[in-house]
């Protein structure tokens, strides 16, 4: 049973009555994708929601690939999903459940049902059943077809599906109510006849289930218990009741709809991620601009953090956006105790201490997170010659400036104190170098109080730099300027990607591994690129900004 205490949502609810009730024993829920594309944030939220309910009701939670329709399917997806679940920590016991190896039980209902009298052989063309079909204002005709015996049904279901039919010439329908103000009531079609190879089973068939036919029937052959899909659905619900009770399903699974997690400014929808992996506008479906799980992964977006931002966000019945900011505020708050807070230059530009021994190093112990003191301390050296930030120097500075400029002092983080005396520029007017000195003095620790400064800069040792790569990102799209343009294609942001090829970082970063993820200080949050990392190449995406554009209400 759930906590009583916290308020329970719709779903819970619901739940609570059919318990009550003794409906079901036991709560079972599952996770239906179709394998025509990655997972996304959308998917994230039915996973976390159904693996959730089953957990936190003591049931099961049922992984199934909805493959019953083999043209748009593919292993490379099937694939991607497995791993995508797992990474969630959706445990669905090792077994991955695919509704095609009930095509035979499948089968078996339409047998069934066509001896009750409730479907039928129809020959009626495409365009014909839709003209009989009736609009929303008009009901339905039925068809010539309808009253055909049962064993003629029989008879011609068989043949159907011993391939005697072209395809499209015939489809099974199921006797409803071609009136019914419910168009999806209207003798919806069941089976087709349809030549294609299955991912998995080959051509073993040539006639495919329809899915609002085959979803309630793979729900109740492995017992689910609540059926939870999104809004689009709700006025397919009649039908799905309509095939378990037909069917005589001892416990028919009860279906319960919520509405679709929506983001602002980013792609969510497989058709439309598909096309900017098809157009090669991405690096395809991990680009860490999308939003699949996979590029959230590679990004450097946590489980938790997602499984955090889908509590914020909750479950309703009514359609929203929320805010990608809301995500980016999980992840800044997931990472902040558990990454490492290190320096790293993006934009470097060389500081030489003119009054610093040539061959000396010192070593600084820095804690690796103030807010965190298990993550310990590291040694830093510091030497005659650093890197720090080209937009932390100015020759001539606005107010309220406090970084360098000729003449200022400021402190380098956990090291000295430096005071501007020159600095050097190329023919264009570019910054090449700036000439410090220190104040032996200042040493961080000394507990030196001589004289306060305004600024502290980060910087790194120049002699064991290790160089990176870092890609900065922001959204591909931008909501405020509409995401489509007229014709309906994408209006993308030619700025979401910046590549910096010589960062320079402290040389605690040459044990970095894959996946692993940093605070870089005053940059934000970075991870190790998994796909374009190498043992010669350091390559990091930033996941956040440290400052946030989302207010909680
Ligand atoms: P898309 O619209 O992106 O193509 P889909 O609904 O076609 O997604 P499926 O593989 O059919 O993708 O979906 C698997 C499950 O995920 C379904 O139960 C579906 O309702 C749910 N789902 C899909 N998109 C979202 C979303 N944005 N928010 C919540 N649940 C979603
Ligand atoms: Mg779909």
């Amino acid at each position: 049973m759930a906590d009583e205490n916290i308020s329970k949502n719709f779903i819970e609810q619901a739940i609570d009555e059919d318990l009550a009730e003794g409906k079901y024993s036991k709560v079972v829920t599952r996770f239906p994708p179709e394998p025509n594309g990655y997972l996304h944030i959308g998917h994230a939220k039915s996973i976390i929601l159904n693996y959730g309910i089953a957990k936190e009701y003591g049931g099961k939670f049922n992984f199934r690939f909805d493959d019953t329709n083999p043209t748009k399917e593919k292993t490379e997806y099937v694939q991607s999903i497995i791993d995508d679940i797992k990474w969630l920590g959706a445990d669905f016991g090792d077994e991955v459940l695919f509704a095609s190896n009930y095509f035979d039980e499948m089968y078996e209902a339409a047998v069934k049902l066509i001896k009750k009298g409730k479907a039928y052989v129809c020959d009626l063309t495409a365009d014909e059943i839709r003209e009989y079909r009736g609009t929303l204002t008009e009901p339905g005709k039925n068809s010539p077809y309808r009253d055909r015996s049962i064993e003629e049904n029989l008879e011609l279901f068989e043949k159907m599906k011993n391939g005697e039919f072209e395809d499209g010439s015939r489809v099974l329908r199921a006797k409803i109510d071609m009136t019914s103000p419910n168009i999806n009531m209207r003798d919806p079609i069941l089976y087709r006849v349809a030549r294609m190879t299955h991912h998995n089973t080959g051509d073993a068939w040539c006639i495919y289930p329809m899915y609002d036919f085959a979803h309630p029937i793979e729900d109740a052959i492995e017992g689910i218990s609540h059926s939870l899909c999104t809004l689009e659905f709700e006025d397919h619900r009649p039908l799905y009741e309509w095939v378990v009770n037909e069917l005589e399903y001892p416990q028919p699974p009860r279906q319960i709809e919520f509405a679709k997690l929506y983001l602002t400014n980013v792609v969510t929808g497989k058709r439309y991620i598909k096309k900017l992996v098809d157009d090669g506008i991405v690096d395809g479906w991990d680009d860490p601009r999308l939003v699949t799980l996979s590029a959230l992964r590679r990004r450097g977006f946590t489980p938790e953090s997602i499984k955090k931002f889908m509590e914020l966000v909750g479950i309703s019945k009514s359609q929203s956006s929320v805010d990608y900011a809301m995500l980016e505020y999980c992840i800044r708050d997931d990472l902040k105790p558990k990454a490492n807070r290190m320096m790293a230059v993006l934009d470097p530009i060389k500081l030489i201490i003119d009054n610093y021994p040539e061959d000396k190093t010192e070593y600084f112990e820095i804690e690796n997170n103030q807010e965190n003191e298990e993550l310990g301390t590291r040694q830093v050296s510091f030497s005659r010659e650093l890197y720090i930030d080209r937009e932390d120097f100015m020759e001539i500075p606005p107010k309220k400036y406090f970084r360098l400029f000729p003449g200022n002092e400021v402190r380098l983080k956990g090291a000295y104190f430096v005071k501007c005396v020159d600095f050097k520029k190329d023919e264009d007017g570019k910054i090449t170098e700036i000439h410090c000195t220190y104040d032996p003095e200042t040493r961080s620790g000394s507990g030196f109080e001589g004289r306060k400064v305004k600024g502290t800069i980060h910087w790194v040792d120049a002699k064991n730099a290790v160089t990176a790569e870092v890609r900065l990102y922001e959204n591909i799209v931008d909501e405020e300027k509409g995401k489509l343009n007229e014709d309906g294609t994408l209006n993308l942001n030619p700025n979401s990607l910046t590549v910096l090829k010589d960062c320079k970082l402290e040389a605690a970063f040459k044990d970095a591994k894959k996946g692993d993820s940093f605070q870089f200080i005053r940059h934000g949050y970075f991870c190790v690129d998994s796909k374009d990392t190498t043992d010669d190449r350091l390559v990091f995406n930033r996941i956040v900004s440290l400052k946030s554009s989302y207010k909680p209400n």
